[in-house]
């Protein structure tokens, strides 16, 4: 089962991408999190990407590309894998058509969770994250739930970098969509709502089911 998730900053990929990580038990490719891996190891990919990350923009298309063509390479992907955060250009998108093509995969679904900008902005400015989990949470929550870690907030969870990081998804983000849209793969989920619902309908997509909305 390869799935990619699809979404803005703050709509619920990395929540969904756990929940799909522990039913389907396959990997979480979150080049986000990876990102900031390299940057709390002190890497030179590290240092690099630092103030980019901090700043709300997009780490070069190279880079990206060829930290994703290592992770699918590894082992605990070849029965499948949740990919998050990748692409985010077009170039992305069609570097990822060629990788999948030469390792002989392709994507079973493509799940796009829809949340309005308001929305975005406002749980973006002020989200806390556990930094040992990445689970996200709201501002004022003390600890993580699964792991008891205090939380902390991201760089750029920051008001400064949260306007431009959606401001460059509008632009360079929202074309990649397209991209898929174009191979009929794509199901679209209302991004807000409990995370139960979304989940049910993240389930039913990734399994290939027509997603229709629960009602009372
Ligand atoms: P979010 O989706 O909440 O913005 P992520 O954790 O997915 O957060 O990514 C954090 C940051 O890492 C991005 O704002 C960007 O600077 C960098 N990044 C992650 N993935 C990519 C990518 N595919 N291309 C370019 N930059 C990326």
């Amino acid at each position: 089962m390869n799935l990619l998730l699809y979404g803005a900053p703050g709509s619920g990929k990395g929540t969904q991408a756990n929940m799909l990580r522990s039913h389907f038990g396959i990997p979480h490719i979150a080049t986000g999190d990876m990102l900031r891996a390299e940057i709390a190891a002190d890497t030179e990919l590290g240092r690099q990407a630092q103030p980019i990350l901090a700043a709300g923009k997009y780490v070069s298309d190279e880079i990206m590309i060829g930290i994703v063509r290592h992770r699918l390479g590894e082992p605990d992907c070849v029965p499948g894998f949740i990919m998050d955060g990748f692409p985010r250009t077009v170039p992305q998108a069609e570097a990822l058509d060629d990788l999948m093509a030469e390792l002989g995969k392709r994507f079973d679904r493509v799940i796009y969770l829809k949340v309005p900008v308001e929305e975005l902005l406002r749980r973006l400015s002020g989200r806390l994250v556990c930094p040992t989990c990445q689970r996200t949470y709201p501002p004022g929550t003390a600890s993580c739930q699964a792991d008891a870690s205090s939380l902390v907030q991201r760089e750029d969870d920051r008001p400064a970098a949260v306007r431009p990081r959606i401001e460059i998804y509008l632009e360079k983000t929202v074309p990649v969509l397209d991209h898929y849209r174009i191979g009929g793969l794509v199901s679209e989920i209302d991004g807000r709502g409990t995370i139960e619902e979304i989940s049910r309908q993240v389930l039913a997509a990734a399994n290939g089911r027509v997603v229709k909305k629960q009602t009372a």
